[in-house]
């Protein structure tokens, strides 16, 4: 007992404390960032703006990816740029890759992050919105990823992949949506895999979220459940660190790593506790 005891309290210890960052490693990184408009996305270009890192933004509305850029030359970004893209539309992810290894002359770091707008209720039946939302959350992802792969070989770069707690756990209210996080669990999974298998220079780096206080995500929920959310600009600072140690996989908060753990250990108390989190 003693032994397994401190096995746990070793591991519990290593996740609380999680890997540590050199800033420096930051300093002049080409890093290209998606759904940087606002929410994570946004905090993390301020985030690796402070390292003095090269910064591409992407999302949809223009007008703000302008206003992100400014205080990014103001926090101490070395370049910061934007691009505005739709990532529904399918010639959208190519450009924006394309753009960035362009004006950074190649790319060390592309962060996957932006999401497109799904409702947060039960699925009405509507198969349309889930092919849009595939598009634009999966395969946007997968586009980009491809574009990139290149550069980032030569760089021996890394591909930070934004995922959530609903691509490893069934939750209602969002169908669509996990879907496609579940997707992009089981597509850069064995992407992994098969880029260690080809001793490829580019790592890959899943980041699992709980819940967290993004003004979209604080919207959805709002008198449907009170699960505690996170703080996103930690968040960001946490999706940052774990791409740049190169962790296969991440948790925030880190506690949720234990969760997926014993996920499947008592489906049936798992999942009366899930649907007793939210209202109906
Ligand atoms: P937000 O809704 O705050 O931001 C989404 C970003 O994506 C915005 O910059 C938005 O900008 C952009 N975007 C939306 N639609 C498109 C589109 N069609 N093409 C290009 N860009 C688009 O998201 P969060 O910050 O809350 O989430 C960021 C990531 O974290 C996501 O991958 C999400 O799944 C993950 N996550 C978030 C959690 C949370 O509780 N917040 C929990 C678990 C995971 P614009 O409107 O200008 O296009």
């Amino acid at each position: 007992l003693l032994v397994v005891g401190s096995i746990g309290a070793a591991f519990v210890a290593f996740q609380w404390s999680g890997p540590t960052l050199d800033p420096e490693s930051l300093k002049g990184a080409r890093v290209l960032v998606t759904g940087a408009s606002a929410g994570i996305g946004e905090q993390m270009a301020y985030h690796l703006a402070g390292f003095g890192a090269q910064v591409v933004i992407t999302a949809r509305r223009e007008k703000v990816l302008q206003q992100v850029v400014e205080k990014c030359q103001v926090l101490g970004a070395q370049k910061a740029l934007y691009i505005a893209a739709d990532m529904a539309n399918p010639s959208d992810p190519e450009r924006v890759v394309k753009f960035a290894v362009d004006k950074l002359g190649g790319l060390d770091y592309l962060v996957l992050n932006h999401i497109g707008p799904s409702p947060f209720a039960m699925w009405d039946g509507d198969v349309e919105h889930t092919r849009w939302l595939m598009q634009v959350n999966f395969l946007s992802y997968l586009q980009m990823a491809k574009t990139a792969l290149p550069t980032l070989d030569q760089s021996k770069g890394s591909i930070v992949v934004v995922s959530s707690l609903l691509g490893k756990m069934c939750s209602p209210f969002v169908a669509p949506y996990t879907s496609t996080k579940f997707a992009l669990n089981g597509f850069f999974g064995t992407l992994q895999h098969e880029l260690a298998m080809q001793r490829s220079n580019v790592s890959i780096t899943i980041c699992i979220l709980g819940l967290i206080d993004t003004d979209s995500a604080m919207e959805k929920v709002k008198g449907i459940t009170n699960i505690q959310a996170w703080p996103a600009s930690e968040a960001a600072l946490h999706i940052i660190t774990s791409g740049a140690t190169q962790q296969t996989e991440s948790y925030y908060p880190w506690f949720w790593y234990y969760g997926t753990l014993i996920r499947d250990w008592f489906p049936y108390f798992r999942d009366i506790s899930i649907r007793y989190f939210y209202k109906y």
